[in-house]
């Protein structure tokens, strides 16, 4: 149980409290990054360990000195530092999650787009001050930063945890039995004259036009299948089973899958609850297995829903899913206040940053 002192993440939006306030805590909610700008170096952002406490209030690991995070009243400034909180584990998959970003040949995808920790920090600093603007606080520290979709999570009341929210305190990092649960639903490759969907000559002319093709405009086609994205369940068979299993088990294709893991297969084979399962001998032959329908599931924005094929999988992987979702869509200038002040009047609208 929490209270109404409780501060939220400022990437996935579920608490930071230590373990100790209830039995029910995650352990992982007790482990705090916080950001803050350089002191002597511009644009440059820490990133300093602490300990979560009692509500804003939180520990430095380096020289356990009480800070409080989100504030930018005096008492907040005590040394002189604004800090944003956010899980260690959040923070971690940022940074995972920026490696895929960047410009594309000088070219941005949109405006807005982030792809460094600059970035991130200017973007949870403009929602820090739109939820100043939205009139949730009176001076004093921000508990929960106003986000889009509210992080995918179910409205609760005030700033009071409920844990009854499905699979939001699940680790996302430390995901028990992750390989078993994703290949659990590989399935056998059907023949080729059987994927009907497909004329078998259209796919093999296809597929002889891409071998013709140099290499370096080949591989530059095969750059827009990495990550796979709003792709169809169909599966067309134009590109090899290997290319689908290699490029999961590198994380090019379902990049917050970055740490599958073959070998850990074959360790807990006997462990598979489907007698089914392939052989680990054929799966590492790459051949006989639907790896492009595994992959074209884990890629379908409600992947892990309660409808889908894939909805048994731990509720970390949902988790870390939810939190990539979240720092994929994040933008500059993304959310902005809606309440209206005091006296009835629209909230001041805060300038969208320019990317530094
Ligand atoms: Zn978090």
């Amino acid at each position: 149980m929490s209270d109404e002192f409780t501060l939220y993440c400022a990437i996935c939006g579920a608490p930071l409290m230590e373990d100790e306030s209830t039995p029910d805590v995650p352990s992982w909610f007790k482990h705090a990054t916080l950001l803050s700008e350089a002191p002597d170096q511009p644009k440059a952002i820490c990133e300093s360990d602490a300990t979560a406490g009692y509500g804003p209030i939180l520990s430095l690991t380096s020289t356990e000195d009480l800070i409080v995070a989100n504030s930018t009243h005096p008492y907040g400034r005590l040394l002189r530092v604004f800090y944003l909180a956010s899980h260690k584990s959040c923070c971690s998959i940022v940074k995972r999650n920026l490696a895929k970003h960047g410009p594309c040949n000088g070219l941005l995808r949109s405006p807005g787009q982030i792809w460094t920790m600059r970035h991130i920090w200017q973007c949870l600093t403009h929602r820090f001050e739109a939820t100043i603007e939205d009139g949730q606080s009176d001076g004093g520290p921000i508990y929960r930063l106003l986000a889009p979709h509210n992080y995918y999570m179910p409205r609760f009341t005030e700033m009071k945890w409920e844990f009854d929210i499905p699979f939001v305190d699940a680790d996302p990092l430390d995901i028990p039995d992750l390989n078993v649960a994703v290949f659990r639903h590989l399935e056998p490759l059907l023949p080729k004259e059987s994927a009907s969907h497909v004329p078998p000559i259209e796919v093999e002319n296809l597929q002889i036009h891409l071998q013709g093709l140099p290499m370096e405009i080949f591989d530059h086609i095969l750059s827009f299948v990495c990550p796979l994205t709003e792709a169809s369940l169909q599966c067309n068979r134009v590109l090899p089973p290997s290319f689908w299993r290699t490029r999961l088990f590198t994380g090019q294709l379902i990049p917050f899958l970055w740490d599958l893991d073959i070998f850990a297969i074959e360790e807990n084979q006997s462990a598979m609850a489907n007698p089914s399962e392939p052989p680990i001998s054929e799966m590492e032959q790459g051949r006989d297995w639907d790896w492009e329908l595994l992959v074209r599931q884990l890629a379908q924005p409600n992947a892990f829903g309660d409808d889908q094929p894939l909805s048994d999988v731990p509720p970390g992987l949902k988790n870390r899913r939810r939190i990539w979702e979240l720092i994929d869509e994040m933008y500059l200038g993304d959310v902005q206040a809606t309440t209206p002040n005091v006296w009835g009047h629209s909230p001041r609208q805060i300038p969208v940053p320019l990317p530094d």
